[in-house]
């Protein structure tokens, strides 16, 4: 299988996206986000440094996402999904460079910024974020526990209103010199985003394949 780079603004399903991929596919799952997370649950040195930066809505440095993302690949034994790597152009072109011989598509998905807002607004996730519930378009069966795990359902710091704002910022500053570069390259698909659960990955598979 080839490794799948899913590109867009928070918010947009690739997080939801992946965890069917997951299930249904045998992908890997691989978010940064999710990393750099786990690192200040654990207070070690990487994560107290980062803390304030995600606090603020803004990027980690390239450097240290590229440490952390390495060091948790294993592109000899599985195929991937990239879920928040890369966000700009430096890191397409390190992740090029890491995939080396690795067959990819990446994938975009389209969405407009005041539907992303609503739907973070309304996200609530597992504390590890593997699992993913909105609380009006994908509830959970029981109101604020998590269906698969049983484990209470938290808001994201990152998700209030003023943060999710700066996110989107900074992500329409970055993303489309990431959208040029893999169109260049013939790696690139658009995937409309704006659909119900099961019809957004049946268009993924309909485009990987
Ligand atoms: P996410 O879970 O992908 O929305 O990421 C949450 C936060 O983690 C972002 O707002 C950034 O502060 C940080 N982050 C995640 N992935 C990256 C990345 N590839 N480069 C820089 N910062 C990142």
């Amino acid at each position: 299988m080839k490794n799948l780079i899913l590109l867009g603004a928070p918010g947009s399903g690739k997080g939801t996206q992946s965890q069917l991929l997951v299930e249904r596919l045998s992908y890997k799952h691989i978010s940064t986000g999710n990393l750099l997370r786990s690192e200040i649950e654990k207070k070690s040195d990487l994560g107290l440094r980062v803390k304030e930066v995600m606090d603020a809505g803004k990027l980690v440095s390239d450097e240290l996402v590229e440490e952390l993302l390495k060091a948790n690949l294993k592109l000899e034994d599985d195929s991937y999904i990239f879920d928040g790597y890369p966000r700009n152009l430096d890191q397409a072109k390190t992740l090029t460079g890491i995939l080396g011989h690795h067959d990819y598509t990446a994938l975009f998905f389209k969405l407009d910024t005041e539907k992303l807002v609503e739907r973070l607004k309304n996200r609530r996730v597992t504390k590890d974020g593997k699992y993913i519930y909105n609380l009006i378009t994908n509830p959970p069966k029981t109101s604020g526990v998590c269906d698969v795990t049983g484990e209470p359902l938290i808001q994201r710091d990152d998700d209030k209103e003023e943060v999710v704002r700066k996110r989107m910022e900074v992500f329409e500053e970055t993303i489309n010199p990431v959208l040029s570069y893999y169109k260049d390259l013939g790696k690139f698909v658009e995937i409309q985003a704006d659909n119900g659960l099961d019809k957004i990955y049946d268009e993924i598979v309909s485009k990987i394949n």
